[in-house]
């Protein structure tokens, strides 16, 4: 049932899921615009409930992005510039961007070829890296890259060794399960972002804090909201970190949905990878997780072999990604600060290609993309 056509295909198709609960965020919208309280109002106390449930974690602080909830999680360390703190190099720039705008300085670490995610080994380099430079290491972000948990408890150990704290960016990962327990409760915090594109996603900007230390999500709070102690008593620095209320109103329905689309998520990345197996390599798969799957990333032989999927895909009115097309430590703004051998995380940036998905790509689609795949890659 291969769709004949030759129309565009949506990367994330966002019009899609509006049709199925329009109704409901009109809704919800007009709900706010008839109450009035534009930040602080009910539903982002409710959001933040049936967030924190959902974590299964003791509070959650939704905030204004998931760049400021890494940014107060880190305020929160009080750090200072000889301070370090690991970041992997293949991720979204924010990882590293919160770590610098915190005052600290980030040391790159490299990932595994397979799970694109840090490793044990990768971060015991970049600590040993860190401290060379003079450094002193304290604390590490372990990004679940494209929804993949990243390996926690080992993490944890290695952590709790050098007496780091964890920070677990779990931006494309919100609704992943490691060996049962939802993302959130892993590390001192997590951030998670709202960003429209993410698995949940809000109509702006949006992100949220999960922590399992009361005293701890009270500081965080604070910080959202320039550093008050009570109402213009400030005993801290903090930024302007809040939610729109019309945010959590968008978010509160789509969680009504966000099941759903996990499982058609679930559903859809199988379909790709019985398909694509032994053409491509194809994301990991695991019995012990549960994946969010903010993208569907295959890796080609090399950077050739994947510019010529690309042009094959293009032609098909097909859309592709490249995330991340440079290793942060090659990034001119990110030179500058210390690094340790990323030789896994520049291959990837090389070779990686995310395919178009999202929960509601169907059939006729997906066989396009398939055969795309299996044209460039001929057995
Ligand atoms: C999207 C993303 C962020 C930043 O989230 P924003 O809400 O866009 O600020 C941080 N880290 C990772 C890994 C991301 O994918």
């Amino acid at each position: 049932m291969t769709d004949q056509s030759h129309a565009p295909i949506a990367f994330i198709d966002l019009k899609a899921q509006q049709s199925v609960m329009r109704a409901e965020l009109d809704a919800a919208i007009a709900g706010v615009l008839d109450h009035g309280g534009y930040l602080h109002g009910k539903e982002v106390h409710a959001l933040e409930a049936a967030l924190a449930a959902r974590a299964n974690v003791q509070a959650c602080i939704a905030c204004s992005s998931g760049t400021d909830a890494l940014l107060m999680v880190l305020m929160a360390e009080e750090l200072g510039p000889r301070d370090a703190v690991i970041v992997p190099a293949f991720t979204f720039v924010a990882t590293a961007e919160a770590v610098v705008l915190a005052g600290a300085t980030p040391v790159f670490a490299d990932i595994d070829a397979e799970t694109y995610n840090l490793t044990p080994e990768t971060l015991e380099a970049a600590i040993a890296h860190a401290k060379s430079a003079g450094l002193t290491p304290r604390g590490v972000i372990a990004v679940d890259l494209f929804g993949l948990p990243a390996p926690h408890h080992a993490i944890a150990e290695v952590a709790a060794q050098h007496r780091l704290f964890v920070l677990d960016d779990m931006a494309q990962a919100f609704g992943s399960k490691l060996d049962g327990v939802p993302l959130g409760g892993f590390g001192k915090a997590a951030a998670t972002s709202f960003y429209p594109a993410k698995p949940l996603g809000c109509y702006g900007d949006g992100g949220a804090v999960f922590t399992n230390d009361e005293a701890y999500a009270a500081i965080l709070r604070s910080i959202r909201q320039h550093g008050e102690l009570s109402r213009y008593e400030n005993d801290r620095i903090g930024i302007t970190g809040r939610i729109d209320t019309i945010q959590a109103a968008v978010l509160g329905v789509k969680l009504r949905y966000f099941d759903d689309e996990l499982a058609a998520r679930d559903r859809i990345a199988s379909a790709y990878t019985a398909a694509l197996a032994g053409v491509i390599q194809t994301p990991v798969h695991s019995a012990t997780i549960e994946q969010a799957w903010a993208q569907y990333t295959v890796r080609c032989d090399s950077q050739a072999a994947r510019e010529h999927l690309r042009a094959i895909c293009a032609a098909r009115n097909i859309p592709t990604q490249i995330y991340y097309p440079i290793a942060l430590a090659d990034q001119k703004a990110y030179a500058k600060f210390p690094s340790a051998d990323i030789s896994v995380a520049r291959h990837c940036t090389e070779t990686v290609l995310s395919l178009p998905f999202h929960p509601y790509l169907s059939d006729a689609q997906m066989s396009r993309v398939i055969e795309a795949v299996h044209t460039a890659f001929p057995s």
